[in-house]
């Protein structure tokens, strides 16, 4: 600051001050007007002040405010206000009670259970184990499609081994800020090992554990998270007590070093159902609804192929929700199958209405499957036909069902199938001579299959034994990508053409040839609107 003095006359003194001004011409101004000035520095602020102001004060603001931020959030994610809570796993602690779930509650999934027992054993007799020097795995991977009881069986296991369980979700791992994931994983193997021997249960570990691949703007925060685990996981012996079971559907994305020994060096398969483990699971899930006596597990089973738990179980409650509806005391055989029907199909629309010879298109349509499936060997027997329109967008179906299991297909049965999907296209075109839009689902499958003899199960003429494709995802669907040049795709192409083709013209000749049983099924079809498979056998030897 600069002070400048003015003096206007003797007895009036006027003093301003002013701040530094670029003015090159104000001094002699100011001696020409006759003002007397000096320049002093009136003021100068102190080095500590000017320090404090411009550095010290804006960081106590951000650091009053980002904590202020801290505790907001800190609030919204645990409901408490305490600062270093945020970090803190919530894991939900099970301790054992009377009606935990036991081996017992799950059904089939024999293997999974027996290579369970041993860990439920260790649990219970750990000295048993550590006398010869034997470590029991540290991590168990169960592996397999959603809804096939892996959680019931983890649960199961603690509750058999009467344990503390404790359960996470890998996708509660998954944070805003990097480091916060990692800091649950810490906490959460900390309360384990005090809770030990215990049981640590990660469900959908694939969130976390999928493969690092280092690719630029990677996921930072999901990478510690794992680094963590890994790091947990080596971190604890053999014989502490604390057993990690994870559940993935897919495991081929998960990273190689959480696959290695001394991780989860143990991986359990838990697949779909087999007919008697589907009876079985329907059996532990009826215990729970009332049923009439008559009911036949074993039909329903077998009609329900290819199900997991979870759908049967939705069965299941499905009839008796069937039964409540229809003011009946209990459910009933023909609730249960209406209920496969509906988690097949979707709901009867009730209102949908055909016209007439759109009703007998379908119908037609429908015989044309069942006629072709029943000419040929090897095809599963017809169960049911319907031409009742369902919520799916089907408009009638045939239902075929396997006696017993059926775990390898022959060319023949493949090639068998693929006619039976044409067949319904077939009946159209022989019966009224144009094709409808009807068979567009028929067209995928068969297509569907045709491709997969081709490309995977080495059943062409010309390429041998030669993968032309690879199935990733097998648990959720089996997506498969082409690995081959473009021109042998063209090739391939033209040999699954050719293949429905043939099996397409099989299943024109042979509705030819029964040419009278296919208009007479399809008119009783027509009328009936359901038919049993008995029915239709019964028409087609008469
Ligand atoms: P996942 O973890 O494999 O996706 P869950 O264990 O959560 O499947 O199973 C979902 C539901 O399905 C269970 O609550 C249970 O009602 C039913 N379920 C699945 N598998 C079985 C089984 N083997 N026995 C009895 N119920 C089962």
């Amino acid at each position: 600051m600069y002070q400048i003095q003015v003096q206007k006359d003797k007895q009036e003194e006027k003093i301003y001050k002013t701040g530094l001004v670029y003015d090159p011409g104000l001094t002699d101004r100011l001696y020409d007007n006759g003002a007397k000035f000096s320049s002093e520095i009136v003021e100068e602020m102190s080095p500590f002040l000017s320090i404090f102001l411009s550095w010290l004060l804006p960081m106590f603001i951000f650091i009053l405010l980002g904590q202020m931020m801290y505790r907001q959030m800190a609030k919204k994610a645990g409901g408490n206000s305490m600062m270093f809570g945020m970090g803190k796993s919530n894991a939900k602690v099970y301790v054992k009670s009377s009606d935990g779930i036991r081996f017992s509650d799950v059904a089939g999934e024999d293997e999974a259970k027996e290579n369970l027992t041993e860990i439920v054993d260790y649990l219970h007799n750990p000295e048993k184990y550590r006398e010869i020097g034997a470590s029991m795995p540290k991590g168990i991977l169960l592996v397999g499609p959603p809804g096939t009881g892996k959680t019931m069986l983890a649960k199961a296991v603690a509750g058999e081994a009467n344990v503390p369980f404790f359960s996470m979700s890998g996708s509660e791992f998954v944070e805003m800020f990097v480091g916060m994931g990692a800091s649950k994983v810490r906490d959460l193997f900390s309360q384990a090992k005090e809770k030990a021997p215990c049981i640590v249960f990660i469900d959908e570990i694939d969130a976390i554990g999928k493969k690092r691949d280092g690719q630029l703007g990677g996921n930072d925060e999901r990478e510690q998270t794992l680094n963590q685990l890994l790091t947990e996981m080596d971190g604890f012996e053999g014989n502490n007590g604390v057993i990690i079971l994870a559940a993935t559907n897919r495991p081929e994305s998960l990273d190689p070093a959480l696959l290695r020994p001394g991780r989860f060096d143990r991986r359990v398969p838990v697949e779909l159902p087999d007919l008697k483990g589907r009876e079985e699971i329907l059996k532990v899930h009826a215990r729970k609804i009332k049923l009439y006596e008559d009911v036949d597990f074993a039909k329903i089973a077998k009609m329900a192929s290819g199900a997991s738990g979870a759908e049967l179980a939705n069965i299941v409650n499905e009839a008796a929700l069937r039964a409540v509806r229809d003011g009946r005391s209990a459910a009933t055989q023909a609730d249960l199958e209406e209920s496969i029907e509906v988690v097949i199909a979707g709901y009867q629309k009730k209102n949908a209405i055909l016209t007439d010879r759109e009703k007998l298109i379908v119908a037609y349509h429908e015989i044309g499957h069942a006629l072709v499936a029943a000419k040929q060997t090897d095809s599963a027997p017809v169960q049911k036909i319907t031409i009742v329109p369902r919520t799916s967008g089907a408009l009638g179906y045939t239902m075929q069902v396997d006696e017993g299991n059926h775990y390898l297909m022959t060319k023949e049965e493949i090639e068998n199938k693929i006619a039976t999907f044409t067949g319904g296209r077939a009946a159209e075109e022989i019966a009224f001579g144009s094709v409808t839009t009807g068979a567009s689902n028929d067209i995928e499958q068969a297509t569907k299959l045709a491709r997969a003899m081709i490309t995977r199960y080495g059943m062409s003429k010309d390429f041998d034994m030669v993968a032309m494709e690879t199935v990733s995802n097998q648990y959720l669907g089996g997506d498969s990508s082409l690995t081959c040049s473009a021109q042998t795709q063209t090739a391939i192409d033209r040999e699954v053409v050719e293949l429905v083709r043939k099996q397409h013209e099989k299943a024109g000749q042979i509705l030819l040839e029964n040419r009278e049983k296919l208009d007479e099924l399809a008119r009783y079809l027509y009328e009936k609107e359901t038919i049993t498979g008995e029915e239709f056998m019964r028409i087609l030897n008469q």
